[in-house]
């Protein structure tokens, strides 16, 4: 076989190095891609495949995109989870000898990214470090464009479980991790299925103590424990390590950004599953997976990028502190109750720029001019919006104040050597503002203005040749010339050379033009390189302020958020919630938060709860179809969500004790992609909660037990009911419960904590009116062919509906109304005989030992061997 062409034989040591990286190889205008990457790349980005000669028989498969454009085909790798190394020419290919030297100047992966083409606003963008150790995970959250990391270290027989959540909670691009996480398979597969997202396996001996630790001084300085809160050989120490050596070696430029880190204990925050959250539809809906129609939605009044993303932290992190919710609804409350000073506030910060992640650029020196220039645009608000907030007098407020600085110092460095129409690259020059460094003006003289040069040459040739019309011009192939008409040219001079002959015209050069062009010429090279030298010292000047800037960012983000969060109660027309370490949950008028903006004309019916530990702690609700049950148990959650986050709520006043975790199980969310049936998804997540909730939890319980058949079904929800309601042996903690199972609604006399209520409707002959409202006592029909009728199923059906219903009822009047379940019940419909294999796997079986789960599958298993016969 033929030898690699040297080019090609370069491409492979360097392809080498990234084989699971897709190689953006610099040749002079275009990166290119070849074999597997451009088979790969043609088909993801649609560029056309092409071939190149490699020195062997067959062309090498090539596809390319221009340099200048490159970084949207790389967003568009990326957000479909594929990493790109970036290989560059490492020297000017005209002055190179024999090959051009080339190397990876940087490889970009998902969770690495910091242009802000490649970034979303409004969403902080997360990498993930895991290490699991002995039963312990450190874990730790970075986004690496605006340089915050979060840590925690997690234990505990539920791990797989708590890293889940934790996942869930920042939705990581990407995630680094030892071998170890291959032992917990739900971890596993839930990035996998849910997640999606780019992973990397680090080998076990990137986890060391020395290397480690040095690693960590390098960034954090000789006190790393102290400036991080992470104890030298925790997990999280490792995680946060092995994650900076990481992205070291993917940017090639310093990580110094990275300086902030928060070191987390889990219980700060209200615990919700990922079933929780996504049911709640708090950030993006069940359905479309869109911000519209979400709490999100609702809530984001936010004028920055800052305050957008820390919305979305707050909504997706409530808190448990008394203390700390108070102070939030404090601050709330004082903008809520200030109109004049809020609305100079929101105008004041609608101007501000996403400063956080200018920052990042500009510690990679990566940041444009134009958004230079913008940093101290966003400066100039500081001063009035200090003075603003100023005038309020509680913690959160007089927090904020004291750490936006007015960054004045930094606003004149930038103003004074900046241009106000910057461009955005620094390549097209005119960056420098003139005035700002006397060279910088004197080269510009010379290159624009040459001018005083060129008009001082032309005037004396036109003197010396007395030719009227000869004047001096430029053009890119020819440079500068003598331009002389026609009619003039046996005029000219001997020492006039000829370069260009046009219709009436011939133009010249001499060697005076020539030595100033070269004089211009070179003062355009030597203007650009000063330029960028004194671009990147303002750059690096500015990069040592971070610290302050940094803490502006986040009082900024802050301010912004209490502000947005003050704007929607006073719009929305909401009330301060009532936060206290008691067990109550007493709404008046409470309102869907979302539902209410959805219906736009109609009006939205508020309905009370009233929930507590006591009397009142498990709700069952019954009601026909689209009565609004489901409606009014999220309510109740998402109201008291809102209020641990610090928010007003859609309500007429509204007490909550403060909930430690939020549990639901909300409609039929198919899990298909994973193969379950929609049961076992249902008392999968069911019997999740009844390990996991806890006296101070709530929970909504909708329709449980409704995937399988009713006997089974109606017995699940009751004993699932009384466990839940019994505070002894089980929880006792509060409980919403919608069920279609009438029966249900007589546990109300035979359990302590139990209360009915149904949403009432009225009912006028064959036809029912939803009224939305939540009565106590349980609803005494179902009326499923009324919402039949009313959903538009023609009369002829509906009548026939009827005949067929009382049919049935008539032949097993019992069928629909069992109310105790006994075993007489059950033994009227034993009569096939059992078959024996299900008697031999049922003696087999040792109940005792069975976990809940396990005995669900059990059941489940043997209700599948008897199908099957
Ligand atoms: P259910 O769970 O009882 O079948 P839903 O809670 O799904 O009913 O409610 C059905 C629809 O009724 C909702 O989509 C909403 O449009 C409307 N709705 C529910 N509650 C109210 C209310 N309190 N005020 C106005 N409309 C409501
Ligand atoms: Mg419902």
């Amino acid at each position: 076989m033929a030898a690699l062409s040297p080019m090609m034989q370069q491409y492979f040591e360097i392809k080498n190095q990234h084989p699971d990286k897709i190689l953006f190889f610099r040749l002079g205008d275009f990166y290119e891609m070849f074999y597997d990457d451009a088979v790969l790349a043609s088909k993801e980005l649609e560029l056309t495949l092409t071939g190149r000669d490699c020195g062997q028989a067959e062309r090498a498969p090539m596809c390319g995109v221009p340099f200048h454009s490159y970084e949207s085909y790389v967003a568009r790798l990326i957000a479909k989870g594929y990493k790109v190394a970036i290989c560059e020419q490492m020297e000017d290919p005209a002055l190179a000898k024999g090959l051009v030297k080339r190397d990876i100047v940087r490889v970009v992966t998902p969770g690495t990214v910091i242009e802000s083409s490649m970034l979303q606003d409004d969403k902080n963008n997360y990498i993930a470090s895991i290490y699991i150790k002995d039963g312990c995970a450190g874990v730790c959250f970075a986004d690496v464009s605006t340089g915050t990391a979060h840590t925690t270290c997690l234990t505990g027989e539920r791990l797989g479980a708590e890293i889940i959540s934790e996942l869930c909670r920042f939705a990581p691009r990407e995630i680094l991790f030892n071998s170890e996480i291959l032992n917990y398979k739900d971890v596993t597969h839930y990035i996998k299925q849910q997640l999606a997202c780019a992973v990397e396996l680090m080998e076990d001996d990137r986890y060391q103590s020395e290397e480690c630790t040095h690693e960590m001084q390098l960034q954090f300085g000789e006190d790393c424990e102290k400036n991080t809160g992470l104890k030298c050989g925790s997990p999280a120490f490792y995680a946060l390590a092995v994650l900076l050596s990481y992205l070291k070696e993917t940017q090639k430029k310093g990580v110094e950004r990275l300086k902030t880190v928060h070191n987390y204990a889990e219980a700060q925050y209200m615990q919700l599953s990922p079933v929780t959250r996504a049911n709640l539809e708090l950030t993006e809906t069940m359905r479309g997976r869109e911000k519209r129609g979400t709490l999100l939605w609702v809530l984001d009044k936010t004028q920055t990028a800052m305050g957008k993303r820390l919305l979305r932290n707050w909504i997706e992190q409530p808190l448990v502190n008394v203390n700390a919710i108070d102070d939030r609804l404090d601050g709330v409350e004082e903008l809520f109750g200030d109109s004049v000073t809020r609305a100079e506030i929101i105008a004041a910060l609608a101007p501000i720029f996403d400063i956080e992640r200018l920052m990042t650029r500009t510690v990679y020196g990566s940041a444009s001019p134009r958004e230079i220039y913008s940093l101290a645009v966003t400066c100039q608000q500081l001063p009035q919006l200090r003075q603003l907030a100023g005038s309020f007098h509680g913690a959160e407020l007089v927090g904020i104040v004291a750490d936006i600085d007015e960054l004045a110092d930094i606003k004149e460095m930038i103003l004074s050597a900046i241009d106000e129409n910057a461009p955005a690259s620094l390549k097209d020059g005119g960056v420098i503002k003139p005035g700002y460094n006397s060279e910088v003006d004197e080269l510009r003289d010379i290159v624009h203005g040459g001018k005083g040069y060129l008009t001082t040459l032309e005037a004396k040739l036109k003197e010396e040749t007395g030719i009227r019309t000869l004047k001096i011009g430029y053009n890119r192939v020819f440079g500068y010339y003598i331009e002389v008409s026609k009619s003039f040219t046996d005029q000219v001079p001997q020492n006039f050379v000829r370069k260009q002959t046009l219709a009436n015209a011939e133009r010249y050069i001499t060697e005076d033009l020539k030595q100033l062009e070269n004089k211009i010429l070179g003062a355009n090279e030597r203007l650009a390189v000063l330029e960028r030298q004194l671009f990147e010292d303002l750059l690096h000047s500015i990069s040592e302020q971070l610290p302050r800037i940094q803490r502006t960012a986040s009082g900024v983000a802050r301010l912004d958020v209490l502000a947005a969060l003050a704007e929607v109660a006073v719009k929305n027309n909401y009330v301060k919630p009532q936060v206290d370490e008691g067990d109550e949950l007493e709404i008046v008028e409470g309102r869907h938060p979302v539902i209410e903006q959805m219906l736009r004309g109609a009006l939205f019916v508020p309905n009370d709860t009233m929930l507590n530990c006591g009397d009142d702690r498990m709700l069952i609700i019954t009601g026909p179809n689209m009565a609004g049950k489901s409606t009014y148990m999220r309510q109740t959650a998402l109201i008291a969500l809102m209020a641990q986050i610090g928010s007003f709520v859609p309500a007429k006043s509204c007490r909550t004790g403060v909930v430690d975790a939020i549990f639901t199980r909300v409609g039929a969310s198919d899990d298909l992609a994973a193969g379950q049936s929609t049961f076992m998804v249902e008392m999968t997540e069911v019997a999740e909660i009844l390990q996991y909730a806890t006296r101070k939890s709530l929970v909504i319980l909708d329709e449980i037990g409704r995937g399988t058949s009713t006997f089974d079904g109606m017995s699940i929800a009751r004993a699932v009911v009384e466990h839940i309601a019994d505070r002894e042996t089980g929880i006792g903690c509060k409980t919403l419960f919608a069920t279609h199972y009438h029966e249900l609604t007589d546990l109300e006399n035979s359990l302590d904590g139990v209360k009915n209520y149904n949403i009432a409707v009225k009912k006028r002959g064959d036809d029912i009116t939803f009224l939305r409202r939540i009565v106590r006592g349980p609803a005494d029909d179902s009326y499923g062919i009324e919402v039949a009728k009313l959903a538009g199923l023609p009369d002829e059906v509906t009548s026939r509906a009827k005949e067929v219903l009382k049919v049935l009822e008539a032949s097993a009047p019992n069928a629909d109304r069992v109310t105790q379940l006994n075993f007489d019940n059950f033994e009227k419909f034993a009569e096939k005989p059992v078959p024996s294999a299900l008697v031999e796997r049922l003696e087999a079986v040792d109940v005792e030992t069975l976990t809940p789960l396990e005995a669900l599958n059990f059941l489940y298993e043997l209700k599948k061997t008897l199908a099957e016969g």
